[in-house]
């Protein structure tokens, strides 16, 4: 895959709980980590999603009506030069705050990352840290289990209460079905949502 490629599962425009305030979400495909408790087993596969490329994807988000821009998936680190790159043209035009998540604890990055990696990380406001770990669920800032970390690598936002859940973002999408976005606090939240709802329930891959 080239270089100005990113390989996307998903994106939203205008999401209120996966960072703070108003931002765009850029959720990659892949994860080299493979983690059995993965809530989001369909991101892991390297050949899934879509390709998009870095200026269409920087314009995007340039157009839309955010505070900050958050990367997830997947495993935004597995396409660091990508992602650097395309916060690099987005502040060439807007001074976005970037928030990250990641499977890798921070150590891991700054000892053994590449350069892309330290690049990628030396963008970024904020970074969540560890994979999402069943056993030690918790309901935390922006975050699912008590081993994810919250890093504020700039002084461009103030550190928000550690214990506070931001909530669920719950939506109507054009086409009748419900979405929903954010971190639960409940483990099984995505199983019990759709059998409340009637919904088609979550296929067995999806573990708690
Ligand atoms: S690091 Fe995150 S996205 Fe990757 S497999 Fe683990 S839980 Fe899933």
């Amino acid at each position: 895959m080239p270089d100005t490629v990113i390989r996307l599962a998903e994106t939203h425009p205008r999401c209120t709980v996966l960072g703070p305030g108003n931002r765009f979400v850029v959720w990659v495909q892949g994860c080299p980590l493979h983690c059995a408790e993965c809530t989001s087993p369909a991101w892991i596969p390297q050949t899934g999603g879509v390709e998009i490329g870095i200026g269409e994807l920087a314009d995007r988000i340039i157009d839309a009506a955010i505070d900050g821009l958050t990367l997830s998936g997947g495993e935004p680190f597995a396409q660091a030069h990508a992602l650097a790159e395309l916060i690099r043209r987005v502040r060439t035009v807007r001074d976005l705050s970037v928030m990250s998540y990641t499977g890798y604890v921070v150590e891991h990055l700054r000892r053994h990352g590449d350069a892309a990696q330290h690049r990628l990380l030396e963008s970024l406001d904020i970074l969540v840290d560890g994979p999402y770990l069943a056993n030690r669920h918790a309901a935390l800032r922006w975050r699912g289990s008590a081993n994810q970390r919250l890093h504020y690598l700039t002084g461009r936002h103030r550190p928000e209460p550690d214990e506070d859940s931001a909530g669920l973002q719950i939506e109507l999408g054009a086409d009748g079905g419900i979405r929903w976005l954010g971190v639960p606090t409940v483990r099984q939240f995505r199983v019990e949502f759709e059998r409340q709802l009637g919904l088609t329930p979550a296929p067995p891959v999806e573990r708690p």
